[in-house]
């Protein structure tokens, strides 16, 4: 078995929608970005890339790659099982938590686990945090996620 940590870090963006955890929040300001700017989506991705020793989501899914400009989460959490399963593994399970004043994740994090378990094909928990006002999460300039994953030889 092998574990793998991932992070990522999005400025919020006035007027952009918003996603996050692979879901549309309505009314919600989202985040810039190359893709459509869903933190949680790409910290995720970004530890079963590093679990799995692929890399991570800067050189898979690069910015350079038009492929992937306005990708959706739900597309890079396919894809990179995808990339998984071909390398020989199979995903244990995997973690990530939001870091960040909105949206309340609390209200959908169901609804959030069911879906990115549902695209990668394993448990993924899903959980949420503020930092007290502190930094660019605290000052709602930003989101951050943090993931961990556990994958296994297929
Ligand atoms: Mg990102």
């Amino acid at each position: 078995m092998r574990v793998g940590v991932g992070c990522d870090v999005h400025p919020i963006e006035a007027g952009r929608e918003c996603w996050l955890l692979g879901l549309h929040w309505p009314g919600v300001e989202g985040c810039s970005g190359h893709s459509d700017g869903d933190v949680a989506a790409h910290a995720l991705c970004d530890a079963l890339l590093s679990a799995a020793g692929l890399g991570d989501v800067g050189s898979v899914f690069g910015t350079v790659d038009p492929r992937w400009a306005g990708a959706g989460g739900q597309d890079i959490v396919a894809e990179t099982a995808r990339l998984l399963a071909s390398a020989g593994w199979k995903v244990g399970n995997a973690a990530v938590q939001v870091i960040a004043n909105t949206p309340t994740i609390g209200l959908r994090r169901v609804e959030a686990q069911e879906v990115l378990s549902g695209v990668l094909g394993a448990p993924v928990s899903v959980s949420a945090t503020t930092t007290d006002g502190l930094g660019l999460a605290g000052r709602g300039e930003g989101r951050a996620a943090v993931a961990t994953a556990l994958v296994l030889p297929a």
